[in-house]
């Protein structure tokens, strides 16, 4: 089938040329013969494109009184050229203009503080001091165990259990090398009072980026709960570097965290 379509174009030197099929042109000379009176010319290479299709007219010149609109003019005669060449291209970059103006807008750096531990910025707390000077000094969420379902809000004790965390990074900070250990990738978790199944209690993570309750997963040391997405959008929110695999992303959400509850500790990378 091919053959013949081949030859059937063959009978046209100039269209296989066209084509920009090499093979047809080296093929032609010696099975058409019968057809030598068009040699194609052998200089043109850059026809084939361009050719194709006759370009618009070039706009005659415009008289000086168009100049004004010499701005647009230029651009509508290459957007008709672009079009021809692939036509969804432009108009859909302008529709996307259009409809994802108003509605993907960015997004306010700030919200409604979804806990009373959490500022008006996204993805962040208030400091250590901040939060014990208002008495807070108990920080809870909600929990749902893996296997009967049962939810429970949990309450950690605030100063105790940023210690635990802030005591871990100190005594294994050098040799973490920036990725969180097993013990953050893969958390424990409290046991479940109406099954009594151990470590399945694992904390609600809010659907909304917005309504996670950070500070919970942080003092339960439960923030490898999150999706990679979920810690990327802290990181984000916190002006931090993330790009990466989910251990790198979970250990800069640990560090960032504990640098919003205690700016003077050693939480920098
Ligand atoms: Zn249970």
């Amino acid at each position: 089938m091919e053959e013949t379509d081949r030859k059937g174009k063959n009978g046209d030197n100039s269209k296989a040329f066209e084509d920009g099929d090499p093979l047809a042109l080296c093929l032609s000379p010696p099975s058409c013969r019968p057809n030598p009176p068009t040699p194609p010319p052998p200089l043109p290479p850059p026809s084939p494109g361009p050719s194709q299709h006759s370009f618009p007219p070039p706009p005659p010149p415009p008289p000086p009184l168009l100049l004004p609109d010499f701005i647009s003019v230029p651009s509508s005669a290459a957007s008709a050229v672009a079009v021809a060449a692939d036509p969804p291209a432009r108009p859909l970059r302008a529709r996307r203009k259009h409809s994802q103006g108003p509605r993907g807008a960015h997004k306010s750096d700030t919200v409604p503080p979804p806990f009373s531990w959490a500022t008006t910025r996204r993805a962040t707390v208030h400091s250590l001091n901040h939060l014990l000077s208002r008495n807070i000094k108990n920080i809870y969420g909600d929990a749902q165990c893996k296997r009967c379902e049962a939810s429970q809000v949990i309450s950690y004790d605030l100063v105790s259990k940023f210690n635990e965390v802030a005591a871990f990074i100190r005594a294994r900070k050098h040799w973490m090398h920036d990725r969180a250990p097993a013990e953050w990738m893969t958390p424990a978790f409290p046991d479940c009072r109406s099954c009594g199944q151990p470590n399945c209690m694992r904390p609600v993570v809010a659907a909304k980026k917005r309504s996670i309750n950070w500070l919970f997963m942080l003092l339960g040391q439960t923030l490898g709960c999150c999706t990679l997405d979920q810690l990327k959008y802290f990181c984000k929110h916190t002006k931090n570097h993330r790009t990466g695999a989910k251990d790198r992303i979970l250990y800069l959400t640990y560090l960032g965290l504990c640098k919003q509850l205690d700016p003077a500790g050693p939480f920098d990378r």
